[in-house]
């Protein structure tokens, strides 16, 4: 039987909108940049020092003009929603800009202007690391106090509360970045307002050493010791858990956000995911950090890499569970649980890509096979912001990221 939120019509099969929960939409600029021997023994420590190198390039209007792309990118793939984990905020010396959100504008009106939806995921970030002072790089992405975070998540939210494509969410950037007093006020903050709580988590083993250093437990355990995960709360990778940290994530209802295709070319490892799917956890997932732009692809990760780890096949869910997971789950992670049904995307049924599937598989063939070029229809909020597989704007919005790319390079 085919689920009853796919609609078959003579050359279209019609899906609801799929979310991507975590974006970092300027790292798009790094595509293809960073896939080069730089040291002796590259990692996930080499990328960041190159991704920090291109942090220190952006302002305000090369933020807009790549995640412009990024997010045309993403819409003409399928995507509806875009979770974006915001945390470069501040001017090269990490004073505030004098319109202090004025990075976390470009992002949102980037996504207007492409017509998807964005969840503002406001990030904190706080130090350098335990007993680690800000590096130049990373002042950017800091603030004093928790006191000025939660001024900009109100100044934002005050100057786009009744916009339809707009909504908010808070983070920590990570266990490292955000010390653990601060990640409490933060969630008692985005409890009061009903806001989903995202932070990085347990992505890496040498996290999980430093947090043992400073507190004597690892991440999820430590937040799970102090009453902080709950059914709001999203944990991003979550790569590397013990099985009670697991059961914790599960029995809190909690969001797990897998990235498969960064944390593949990061070099992150393989988690758990049957385990945490089958202890409760709520899978979603996300583009991270935009090194491929396949939604699909990320969503059938979810299955396909459980089988490498496993050695076995049809471990965490088969072609339904996995829309869901694409769909309502991520939709739900962004505070936008009741919205999911309002975007749809139609893919091309005729298209050499599903040719000969009787319908009762065409789910299956879409999930386990289908590349951003099948789509052919992205409606949001009411609004068809692809047809026959165009963009209106896209050409305009490749010729100004072209632009931008040739100054930052
Ligand atoms: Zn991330």
């Amino acid at each position: 039987m085919i689920s009853p939120h796919i609609t078959l019509e003579p050359n279209h099969i019609r899906l609801p909108g799929l979310a991507t929960v975590h974006s970092h939409a300027f790292q798009r600029a790094m595509r293809g940049r960073v896939q080069r021997p730089t040291h002796k023994a590259d990692s996930f420590w080499s990328w960041r020092g190159a991704m920090y190198q291109l942090a220190r390039a952006i302002t305000p209007d090369t933020m807009y003009a790549v995640a412009r792309l990024a997010y045309l990118e993403l819409a003409l793939a399928g995507v509806t929603l875009v979770g974006e984990f915001h945390y470069l905020h501040h001017d090269h010396d990490g004073r505030p800009y004098a319109n202090r959100t004025v990075m976390a504008e470009a992002v949102i009106e980037a996504a207007i202007d492409v017509g998807v939806r964005i969840c503002l995921i406001r990030t904190a970030y706080l130090r350098g690391g335990f007993q680690q002072e800000l590096s130049p790089a990373q002042k950017r992405f800091s603030d004093p106090s928790t006191d000025s975070i939660l001024y900009d998540c109100q100044t934002l939210h005050s100057r786009y509360a009744n916009h339809p494509l707009v909504n908010f969410a808070l983070a920590a950037h990570s266990i490292r970045a955000t010390p653990l007093t601060a990640v409490q006020e933060l969630s008692r903050w985005a409890a009061q307002q009903n806001l989903p709580f995202h932070m990085h988590l347990c992505e890496q083993q040498r996290e999980l050493a430093e947090c043992r250093a400073e507190y004597n437990v690892t991440p999820v355990q430590l937040l799970a010791d102090h009453g902080l995960l709950n059914e709001r709360f999203v944990a991003v990778h979550a790569t590397h858990l013990s099985e009670a940290e697991i059961e914790q994530l599960g029995q809190n209802r909690s969001f797990v956000c897998l990235c498969r295709t960064t944390e593949r070319d990061l070099g992150d490892g393989l988690p758990a995911t049957s385990e945490l799917a089958n202890a409760g956890a709520r899978l979603c997932v996300g583009v991270d950090s935009h090194c491929s732009e396949n939604p699909f692809e990320e969503i059938r990760a979810v299955e396909l890499d459980e089988r490498s780890r496993l050695e076995a096949r049809m471990v965490v869910g088969g072609a339904d569970f996995l829309l869901d997971v694409a769909t309502r789950q991520g939709y739900a992670a962004c505070g936008l649980e009741h919205a999911w049904l309002e975007d749809q995307i139609a893919l091309d049924r005729r298209g050499i890509a599903f040719t000969g599937l009787a319908d009762e598989h065409l789910l299956d063939g879409v999930i386990f096979n289908a590349s951003p070029s099948t789509v052919r229809e992205v409606s949001i909020n009411g609004q068809t912001i692809v047809q026959d597989g165009r963009h209106p704007k896209q050409e305009a919005i490749i010729r100004d990221y072209q632009l931008v790319i040739d100054k930052i390079f």
